[in-house]
């Protein structure tokens, strides 16, 4: 049987999705995600041509559980045949990795080391990667990082106005995540408008449950929203976004918060769920905008809005051209009202939006949603996985 495939794994601290993808023509064969690991309820569901099969897990029900449980289902399917290699999503790689990385001790021990940049993210991808170690200890391992598209930031962009020495010898400086989507997005961008991707400017924004924008010159990211964590830029499902420091210091001398109330505040109570008092959910927000007029949620869709708006007209300043504005995520994928709030407050930068077009466009389709004239404005669904499992192939052929 030809060997033609990659296993994704996106390892969280209390979840396992993976998919087997076949690299050279993006054909998902199978996905899945084990969820409420390290808990009694733990359970595995498994997406196979149409059909899903859930399972639960048994003791300990940990990713090891979840991944032997795999292994097992490929076996039977003999897919595991076919398998070339496995492919993780690593949150952060730091300064040290701007491109995959083949797993040996070495890259363990640095992806463990930049746990202090991540400390939810990197311990929990790795252990997917020694999961996945013991159950196919036959395979190559790849890392593929979330920060590694941003590594060709300018130091102008990179660098906050804090003293040098922070980043000199503690590495604090925006980094930027969800890399993969953004160059994926620019890639396909390229692609359905025939051009090269060295040769493609565009602002990319990836609207999910976390939110992120780049500024991308030449197929090369210039600047992005998210900085040395993900809480920075935009207003998110529950993340502030970006906001006066100085309020830190307020809630905790004014207000009695202590580190881990503002954290907790910051990252999970804030955002659209904080100023709509709703939900963290734009479908929801949207229905009650709809169904009842409600002003909290139109209010929250419109602050989300309005800074999608100009962080997309701030990169005026990080670009020489700009061929188009791609919105990408679930909210970017399919929420008309959102683009059509973001898109009409960008008259300057030339955007206008063809109405029917907007409406059109969502649950999985691509397409041009501006006039003709206009500045482009495409919709692209993402594909980390694909980039994820792409990039492992390619690393594993040049190794061999
Ligand atoms: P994650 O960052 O967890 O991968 P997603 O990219 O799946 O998140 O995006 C989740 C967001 O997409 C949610 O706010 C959800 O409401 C929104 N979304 C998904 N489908 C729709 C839709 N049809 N209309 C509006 N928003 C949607």
């Amino acid at each position: 049987m030809t060997k033609d495939c990659v296993l994704v794994i996106n390892c969280g601290s209390s979840s396992l999705k993976f998919s087997l993808i076949v690299p050279e023509s993006g054909k998902t064969l199978l996905t899945g995600l084990a969820e409420r690991l390290l808990s009694a309820d733990a359970s595995i569901r498994i997406n196979l041509d149409g059909e899903k099969i859930i399972d639960t897990l048994p003791a300990p029900y940990d990713h090891q559980s979840a991944l032997s449980h795999l292994v097992s289902f490929l076996y039977e399917h003999k897919f595991e045949q076919r398998l070339l290699a496995i492919g993780h999503r690593v949150v952060h790689g730091g300064e040290n990795y701007s491109q995959p990385e083949v797993v040996t001790e070495v890259v363990e021990k640095m992806i463990e080391a930049l746990a202090a940049l991540a400390p939810l993210h990197n311990p929990v991808n790795l252990i997917g990667i020694r999961a996945a170690k013991l159950a196919f200890s036959h395979l190559p391992q790849v890392a593929v990082f979330d920060t590694a598209f941003h590594q060709t930031m300018p130091k102008t962009a990179y660098l906050y106005g804090l003293p040098y020495q922070l980043y000199a010898q503690h590495s604090i400086r925006r980094y930027g995540f969800h890399g993969t989507s953004h160059y994926f997005v620019c890639k396909q961008f390229a692609k359905l408008n025939q051009q090269a991707m060295e040769q493609t400017s565009v602002i990319t924004a990836h609207l999910g449950n976390g939110c992120s924008i780049a500024a991308i010159e030449d197929g090369k990211c210039v600047d992005t929203s998210m900085g040395l964590t993900p809480l920075e830029g935009l207003v998110m499902g529950t993340r502030s976004g970006s906001l006066d420091p100085g309020i830190v210091f307020h809630l905790c001398r004014q207000l009695g918060y202590s580190i881990e109330q503002v954290d907790n505040l910051l990252n999970k109570e804030s955002g659209l769920l904080g100023i709509s008092e709703i939900s963290n959910d734009c479908r929801t927000l949207e229905e009650a905008i709809e169904d009842e007029d409600n002003a909290q949620a139109n209010l929250a869709m419109d602050i989300f809005c309005y800074q999608i708006a100009k962080t997309i007209a701030s990169y005026s300043a990080s670009l020489t051209k700009l061929d188009g504005i791609v919105f990408t995520g679930g909210i970017g994928e399919n929420s008309s009202l959102v683009r059509e709030r973001v898109v009409n407050r960008l008259k300057l930068l030339n955007v206008v939006m063809d109405d029917e077009a907007n409406s059109a466009t969502r649950f999985g389709n691509s397409g041009n949603i501006a006039k003709d004239g206009a500045t482009a404005c495409w919709v692209i669904p993402t594909n980390e996985e694909w980039v994820i499992a792409e990039q492992t192939y390619q690393l594993i052929n040049e190794a061999n």
